[in-house]
């Protein structure tokens, strides 16, 4: 519906982004009856998958559990190839469901949502593109995703540099043909973790610019065996039931296991040999206390240390390899295929930029503080502004033009995670202080979606037009994201959950780490205590 005069699109609700929360989002808010569009910067669905095209990049948590649960007609025809996906098989997945659901017609593609303000006396957000366009809607979804607004840092003379430059966040979409080049690869994040074995065995001479050595754990990827993934496809309720209920989300069965210290060294190395055979990140759930106890994660630091040690020829190459700076799982735990035995082959070089930092570039490559590294392309591989740079980059104003970026200055601040006290209307999907990034995120991003349609429709019963988060329950909310947080290791480390890639970003702890299904269990009471924290107003 356009109001002609004022040329603005006026809706029940806009969802920004169009990746597993925004396709989702479209989906439910659509069968409440809503009148609503997606605003999309890239020009197709996906998100993460959409922009993360680099050689390697593949889910972390396993394909069968990394998927939608909320269609048993989507679960039961489509057929994951592998144990994990790699992006074109998750990209093809979403862009399935966009037209499986017919959600294509509702979405804007190219379309960058720039400005949110609300307007008070209309109980409206009025919204502003990019490109000038303007819409009006009661509800605002930000589904503008944890890890889509990339960060690459200033190089000195980057300009000068002849070769090619990519970033692994934009990845071109035709084919990248490293063969008979030398390439850069700064950052040894997941992303690069993936991505080096692979511009590796293609590239002429493949330099790894290193800042901070990274743990990573096999991922042992295969094929999926044809009958163990039809019995899980024809019995998925209770699979999926063990992840929403479980802590982690990420594997359907989490028994219960004993403190580290009190495993015999040969018993606890014997479970760290298992989940290492495994692969995947089974390694950080092998005891109770990897993430709360010092010891306990040292003996983990130090399985690992034996590993690259015993995989990489060089001894100066592994230590320079070993991470040692923080406590393992306090970064992200990293999922490879080869990353360390990339080391042994003649054509990679490592370069430690703590001991030689970067310079500045060149129209020939790189140089450090002790040599100049020639290349013709180089990659960064260096990250995102996490959780909240997405949020923060659309200039949001609430109430009395209350603006976001204000509130949000000494960190982020929502109740739930999902709702900001002063912003009516507004949601975030796996928004800051909830477990979001430390989940499987389609559990995450389904619970949210499920809770804002639960409660907009909540507010339709009641003859309510707005719910907003109380500023007293957003504070005790927020408090006991920081509290739950100091009981763990997370802020010895100088990581992205911690916000410090970011140079300025407050260090506070992003996520919320009480856990994903406890987490889900107290949304549902908040919700059955008639949305306890919120107001909702007529
Ligand atoms: P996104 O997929 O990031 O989608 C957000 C969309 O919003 C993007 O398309 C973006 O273009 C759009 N957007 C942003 N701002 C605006 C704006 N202002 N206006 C319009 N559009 C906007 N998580 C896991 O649980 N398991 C994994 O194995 C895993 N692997 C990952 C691998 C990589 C390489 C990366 C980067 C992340 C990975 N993640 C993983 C996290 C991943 O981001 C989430 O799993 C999930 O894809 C997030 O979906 P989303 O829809 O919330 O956000
Ligand atoms: P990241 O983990 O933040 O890694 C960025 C890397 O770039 C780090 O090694 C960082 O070093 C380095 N870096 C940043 N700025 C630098 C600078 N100025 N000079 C030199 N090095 C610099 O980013 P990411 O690899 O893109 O991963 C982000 C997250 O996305 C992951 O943690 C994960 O959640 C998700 N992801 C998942 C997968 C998967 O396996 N499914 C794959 C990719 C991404 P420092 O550590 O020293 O800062």
């Amino acid at each position: 519906m356009a109001n002609e005069q004022e040329n603005v699109e006026a809706l029940d609700a806009v969802v920004a982004g169009a990746g597993f929360a925004g396709l989702y989002a479209l989906y439910r808010l659509r069968a409440m009856g809503l009148t609503v569009r997606a605003l999309e910067a890239a020009d197709d669905v996906g998100g993460t998958w959409y922009w993360n095209r680099y050689p390697g990049a593949r889910c972390d948590v396993e394909s069968m559990a990394y998927s939608y649960s909320f269609s048993p007609e989507l679960e039961r025809e489509w057929v994951w190839t592998e144990r994990y996906a790699g992006q074109p098989e998750i990209l093809r997945y979403l862009q399935h469901v966009a037209e499986r659901f017919d959600l294509r017609p509702l979405i804007r593609f190219r379309t960058r949502l720039a400005a949110a303000h609300y307007d008070e006396a209309g109980g409206l957000w009025r919204l502003t593109t990019e490109r000038g366009g303007r819409l009006a809607a009661r509800f605002l979804v930000m589904a503008t995703g944890c890890l889509s607004q990339p960060r690459v840092p200033p190089i000195a003379e980057l300009e000068t540099f002849a070769g090619r430059i990519y970033r692994t966040s934009q990845w071109p979409h035709e084919d990248v043909d490293f063969s008979g080049l030398r390439v850069g690869v700064i950052g040894t994040g997941s992303s690069a973790i993936q991505c080096i074995p692979l511009i590796a065995a293609q590239a002429a001479h493949l330099t790894v610019f290193q800042r901070t050595p990274n743990f990573s754990v096999p991922a042992h990827n295969a094929p999926l065996e044809p009958a163990a993934r039809r019995a899980l496809m024809d019995n998925y309720p209770p699979f999926r039931k063990a992840l929403r209920e479980g802590f982690t989300s990420l594997l359907p069965e989490e028994t219960p296991q004993p403190a580290a210290l009190e495993l015999a060294p040969e018993e606890r190395e014997r479970r760290y040999r298992a989940a290492w055979e495994e692969g995947g990140i089974k390694l950080m759930f092998c005891i109770s206390d990897g993430i709360t106890s010092k010891p306990a994660n040292d003996t983990l630091v130090k399985f690992m240390h034996d590993r690259i040690r015993e995989i990489v020829h060089d001894p100066a190459v592994a230590e320079r390899l070993l991470p040692r700076d923080f406590p393992l799982g306090t970064k992200r735990l990293c999922v490879d295929t080869d990353y360390y035995a990339t080391f042994n082959r003649p054509n990679v070089t490592l370069v430690d930029l703590r001991a030689t930092p970067i310079v500045a570039a060149t129209p020939a490559g790189l140089r450090t503080s002790a040599a100049e590294h020639a290349l013709d392309s180089l990659v960064f591989a260096t990250g995102f502004d996490a959780v909240t740079g997405a949020l923060l980059a659309v200039d949001i104003r609430g109430r009395a033009g209350r603006r976001l970026a204000d509130d949000w200055r000494d960190g982020p601040r929502m109740y739930l995670g999902l709702m900001a006290a002063g912003y009516p209307n507004l949601f975030a999907i796996t928004g800051p202080g909830s477990p979001s990034v430390l989940s499987n995120m389609v559990v995450s991003i389904e619970q949210h979606v499920d809770f804002v349609a639960e409660l907009i429709a909540a507010l339709g019963a009641r003859g309510a037009r707005t719910v907003e988060a109380q500023a007293a329950a957003q504070d005790a909310w927020v408090a006991h994201v920081a509290e739950v947080a100091q009981g763990t290791l997370y802020p010895q480390a100088n990581s992205w959950y911690m916000g410090s890639n970011i140079p300025g970003k407050p260090r506070v702890f992003l996520p919320y780490v009480g856990g994903v299904g406890p987490y889900r269990r107290k949304c549902a009471e908040i919700a059955a205590a008639g949305y306890a924290g919120f107001e909702l107003h007529a």
